[in-house]
């Protein structure tokens, strides 16, 4: 069994499809361990997304990121990141595959609704960013 982090961005609370995005998630057997809304400071985006630093987007992405309330998710099953990242689709809304959430519900390539960590290190780094022992069922 394996968890992973995922986030349904500022885009995405404003879209009203954070029901949409679980269901998505559920309906594939995805099992949600924790979950709960939250806003990020500008420094706390940049935290999460340090590994982006020097991109030319970084400031763009982070301001984006704490544009609003977003919902983390700790999501488990088996082969759970690579799935989830499956579900969500890729980076650019307008490359991902029909039916995927960013598909569906993204406008742009930074506002893309979803995150979703991207290897077993990610998600080692990303789960304890958010969420502590007592809040993961
Ligand atoms: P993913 O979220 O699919 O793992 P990345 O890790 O490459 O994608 O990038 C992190 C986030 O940064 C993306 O989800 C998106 O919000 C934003 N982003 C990525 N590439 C660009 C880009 N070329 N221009 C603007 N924003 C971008
Ligand atoms: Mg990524």
């Amino acid at each position: 069994m394996q968890r992973t982090l995922s986030i349904i961005k500022p885009d995405g609370v404003r879209k009203q499809v954070i029901g949409r995005v679980v269901s998505m998630f559920e309906e594939k057997g995805i099992r949600v361990v924790g979950i709960k809304m939250l806003c990020l400071t500008k420094e706390k985006a940049m935290g999460f997304y340090r590994v982006h630093k020097d991109r030319p987007f970084f400031d763009s992405l982070t301001t984006f990121m704490s544009s609003g309330p977003v919902v983390a998710m700790v999501l488990e099953g088996e082969d759970v990141i690579d799935r989830v990242r499956d579900i969500m689709g890729a980076t650019d809304p307008k490359k991902a595959a029909g039916g995927t959430i960013r598909n569906m519900y993204a406008s742009d390539i930074e506002k893309n609704i979803v995150h979703g960590s991207d290897s077993p290190e990610s998600a080692a780094a990303e789960i304890p960013y958010f969420f502590s022992e007592m809040e993961m069922g």
